[in-house]
């Protein structure tokens, strides 16, 4: 039996992660570590400077008062009993993550921690705004997570993964992708409160999108699940022998 850490940045008690937990629990041991509240947009954030509480939340279930990475850390060094996990998926996200937005992304960085800790890791978001129908996505990270275990990754293995909200009879398939490019216009909007003060509020309008073949943001809007593979080495090795010429 496969043991699987399960996390988001939507918290214990979302839908989303109680689909994926669902859809899991008849492959492999489940447990889902997630934070008490939603943490969306919280990136990689870890909590240094005040204790962090486990409390139990159901069977298998476990809330934490920290952030998605706090999840991941209490969860593989604690919940598991000194066991590593085989795997760590995070989600289903209410929302996608896709092109550079995963920089921000508390479910992408959830994985990504699962993926520094050496476990193979996926995040699975289902593209929406709203009426959320999790079937499909939970189906596929049920599929996606066999194929993984069945492989048995050797080196580090990080996939993003982005499911369109459609039925499966309108879903055309998977494609393996690259991270797209967000146009942001206008992404802080700048109001007067009722005593005259200006207040600002971050990410206004439906951002729009760079047209970059193979991007995961064009695989989903062509009603296609996006996998990409992603890598925790930030490098640009490109650069380093330019830099490397500078006279500095
Ligand atoms: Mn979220």
């Amino acid at each position: 039996m496969s043991r699987i850490l399960v996390s988001n940045d939507d918290g214990i008690h979302s839908e989303g992660l109680r689909a994926l937990v669902d859809s899991l629990r008849c492959i492999g041991e489940v447990v889902a570590v997630a934070p008490d509240r939603e943490q969306s947009g919280v990136s990689h954030s870890l909590t240094m400077h005040r204790p962090l509480r486990l409390r139990q939340a159901g069977a298998g279930l476990y809330a934490v008062d920290g952030t998605p990475t706090d999840c991941i850390l209490l969860g593989v060094n604690k919940v598991f009993g000194g066991f590593v996990p085989d795997l760590v998926i995070s989600g289903i996200n209410k929302g996608g993550n896709l092109g550079d937005d995963i920089v921000y992304s508390g479910t992408v960085s959830a994985a990504m921690e699962g993926a520094r800790l050496g476990i193979p890791s996926f995040a699975i978001s289902l593209v929406s705004r709203g009426d959320f129908r999790f079937d499909v996505a939970a189906r596929f990270a049920r599929r996606l997570a066999e194929r993984i275990v069945e492989s048995s990754p050797k080196g580090p293995m990080l996939l993003n993964v982005n499911v369109p909200n459609i039925g499966d009879d309108q879903i055309r398939g998977v494609r393996i992708t690259r991270q797209g490019k967000r146009v942001y216009n206008g992404a802080v909007v700048e109001k007067t409160d009722p005593r005259g003060e200006k207040y600002y509020w971050i990410g206004g309008e439906e951002p729009g999108f760079e047209e970059l073949v193979d991007s995961d943001i064009e695989a989903v809007l062509g009603g296609w699940i996006s996998i990409t593979p992603l890598k925790l080495d930030l490098t640009d090795y490109e650069a380093i022998e330019r830099l490397r010429g500078w006279p500095i």
